[in-house]
């Protein structure tokens, strides 16, 4: 594996300096983006923060030693963060007791001092492995395995996640969910197969429309659901009609021939006052989604900020 496959963000934690400077710039030699903190608190600081993957630790560091670090990371900050945190503890301590200490505090690897850099970056390379097989893991289990969209599971937890970061931020979060018009018989008319091809189309138009920082993902059958960070009432409108319009705009091409696809969407907006909770928001996008199902489909319709439905077009 290339070293620099994963573009890794490594932490060091040592506060000799002239090892320190060693490691940095072996590191970086090595194509490491590199960290460099002199002490446990620091070290922490960086961690809590998220984005590193792999850190090195000295065992004997002033404030928070390597050890007292390892214990923090596997039990103050892994619990809540699924990214998984490698870590190859650094010590002059070789005696077998040191070692299993050092590994019962959550360290995956040792390395006792004096180290050949050439042992390091191998080991670094099998932290990496580990590392990808985790990342692809996490892949699999958040994603939607026929649209390769976020999974409902995934995209609820997004849901919160942005909900949490834009109320802080003082930012609304638009809410859309988006569902196939007349699915069913799209599946009677030509089998679950082309039906399969209609949903992976819709989602791919979609994807492509989104920004970037926008998540999507499958809420289940004919039905996704959309995030949007800092979406404003008075654009809601128009950005769910260039979703609507980006789908029905030309037909599916299938093994059956093209087909016409149309989708319904209900948008809600919700800011910091009205701080709801997922269950309520799901329920107000599924209401606006319901209107916009009665007014004929192939239509979106925006909720109101207190469920009252605001605006409607065709
Ligand atoms: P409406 O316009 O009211 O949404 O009508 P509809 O026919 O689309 O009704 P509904 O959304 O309730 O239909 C969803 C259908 O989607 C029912 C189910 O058989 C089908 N479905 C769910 N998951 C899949 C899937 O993975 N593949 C296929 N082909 N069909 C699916
Ligand atoms: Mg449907």
């Amino acid at each position: 594996m290339d070293e620099n496959s994963l573009n890794m963000n490594v932490l060091i934690a040592e506060d000799d300096i002239i090892s320190c400077r060693a490691l940095e710039k072996n590191l970086q030699d090595w194509g490491y983006e590199v960290l460099v903190t002199k002490n446990g608190e620091e070290a922490w600081e960086i961690i809590r923060n998220g984005g590193i993957r792999l850190a090195i630790l000295d065992w004997s560091m002033p404030k928070m030693n390597g050890l007292e670090l390892c214990h923090k990371i596997r039990n103050d900050y892994q619990p809540k963060e699924e990214k998984y945190i490698y870590i190859i503890l650094l010590t002059g301590r070789d005696l077998e007791e040191d070692i299993i200490t050092g590994l019962s505090a959550g360290a995956d690897d040792y390395i006792t001092k004096p180290f050949s850099y050439m042992e390091l970056k191998v080991r670094i390379q099998n932290g990496e492995r580990i590392i990808a097989l985790q990342d692809l893991q996490l892949q699999i289990a958040n994603t939607d395995s026929l649209t390769q969209l976020w999974n409902r599971k995934k995209i609820l937890e997004l849901l919160e996640e942005e909900l949490n970061r834009n109320f802080r931020d003082n930012k609304p979060v638009g809410v859309i969910m988006l569902d196939i018009d007349n699915f069913k018989t799209i599946n009677d008319t030509y089998g679950h197969l082309i039906g399969d091809k209609i949903i992976i189309e819709v989602a791919s138009r979609l994807q492509k429309k989104v920004r970037s920082y926008d998540k999507i993902g499958r809420y289940g059958g004919d039905e996704l659901l959309l995030v949007l960070p800092g979406l404003s009432r008075q654009d809601a409108k128009n950005i769910a009609e260039r979703l609507r319009k980006a789908v029905c705009a030309e037909k599916i091409q299938t093994d059956a021939g093209p087909i016409d696809t149309t989708v319904s969407l209900g948008v809600s907006i919700f800011d910091k006052a009205s701080r709801p909770s997922t269950k309520k928001i799901i329920e107000k996008s599924d209401h606006a989604l319901y209107m916009a199902k009665e007014r004929g489909r192939n239509s979106s319709v925006v909720s109101g900020p207190d469920s009252a439905i605001e605006k409607d077009t065709q």
